[in-house]
């Protein structure tokens, strides 16, 4: 297989990719295709991995690309710290201030959103690199697609010397033998992503080149030893729930609490994986007790299991468009917050939902 020549390298020789999602949204999916796609189909040696908490649903996922030359050999496993592209599936991560950690004014940078580039890099403060834009949400609702394969076309338009017959070949090799009856969707949202990709908007780059971000990444790294590790050994950014707003990660679905059904039973409390339920003391039934106040869906993934378990119906499962202010929200107390740690977020793909609702469960509901 002839090798294509990459446009560029960093100082070691390789060309790199970081992808920045939420569990759930298939970015580990996607960095291994782009890993295959380097050396099935481009000739190239090539090297991917992902990196995300103990839930994979609902806490940042992080995945990384490299490639190489296919004589040298990949003796790199560490992060992508600065690299030449990087794809946000949703702009809520932008919250979080690494996420455009080691971007350059050689960054290509794809962003899922309905904005412009010039508003996005507004809204969202982005001052390095190149800003490209898609809707990969509604592409991805259209198609009956998801996110991550409307992503991986819009990479690989990105890269520019990829073909779109080379994606939709490693879409074939892998979601098409697992999935073949998706695979016509799922090639058309790789299509649509490849062509529907903006054009490139140059932010206010500030012309830091990759070596010296290289160096000032590594020396902050060096920063968290053994004497300067945050106390407990809290790992504060990647795979921590606790303070992220994992309201991107819902598929369209939200419990609704009805409190005058409630028996403050704590079933609910037990059984939902992500501290949602907000109890405080109280009365019920003439009784000082725990009493249930409500839902922080910064924390709520919707995955329903807490309207499974309740007994009376008083959580029932509705569409979150439905609900743009969610009754009985109630941010979790005891929390201290980051003054940028939440953002007035939600999901928006209520239409390409499958995963866990069918219809006669809703219209079997009582909402
Ligand atoms: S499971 Fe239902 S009834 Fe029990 S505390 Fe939760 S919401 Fe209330
Ligand atoms: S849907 Fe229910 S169980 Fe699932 S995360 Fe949200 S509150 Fe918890």
């Amino acid at each position: 297989m002839e090798q294509v020549k990459l446009p560029l390298v960093d100082e070691s020789g390789y060309y790199e990719i970081r992808l920045e999602s939420i569990g759930g949204l298939g970015a580990n999916l996607c960095g291994k295709m782009l890993g295959e796609l380097g050396l099935r189909y481009l000739g190239l040696n090539s090297a991917s991995f992902s990196s995300y908490g103990s839930e994979k649903t609902g806490t940042p996922v992080k995945a990384y690309i490299r490639y190489c030359d296919a004589a040298k050999e990949i003796r790199v496993h560490a992060p992508v710290v600065s690299p030449h592209i990087l794809a946000i599936f949703h702009g809520a991560l932008l919250g979080k201030g690494e996420v455009l950690r080691g971007c350059t004014e050689q960054t290509k940078i794809i962003l899922n959103t309905d904005l412009s580039p010039e508003e996005a890099a507004e809204k969202y403060g982005i001052s390095c690199g190149e800003l490209l834009c898609l809707s990969a949400q509604a592409i991805a609702m259209e198609s009956k697609s998801r996110i991550n394969v409307v992503m991986l076309g819009a990479v690989g338009k990105a890269m520019g010397f990829v073909q779109l017959e080379q994606l939709e070949s490693i879409c074939r090799d892998t979601l098409g033998r697992k999935y073949p009856d998706a695979l016509p969707g799922n090639l058309e949202g790789i299509r649509r992503g490849y062509e529907e990709l903006g054009e490139a908007f140059r932010t206010n780059a500030d012309n830091t080149d990759r070596n010296t971000m290289k160096k000032k990444e590594s020396s902050d790294m060096q920063k968290l030893g053994y004497e300067t590790a945050p106390p407990g050994g809290i790992i504060p950014w990647a795979g921590n729930s606790v303070l992220a707003d994992v309201s991107p990660s819902r598929q369209g679905y939200i419990p609704v609490f009805r409190p005058e059904k409630c028996i403050n039973c704590a079933m609910c409390d037990s059984t939902c994986p992500d501290m949602v339920f907000q109890f405080q003391k109280g009365t019920y039934k003439g009784k000082e007790m725990m009493v249930n106040k409500g839902l922080d869906y910064y924390h709520c993934k919707g995955c329903l299991r807490c309207v499974a378990i309740c007994p009376t119906q008083a959580l029932v499962p509705a569409l979150e468009k439905d609900y743009p202010d969610k009754p009985y929200f109630m941010p979790n107390q005891d929390l201290i917050r980051m003054p940028d740690g939440y953002e007035k977020t939600g999901a928006n793909g209520y239409v390409t939902s499958e995963s866990f609702l069918t219809e006669k469960r809703i219209n079997g509901g009582e909402m």
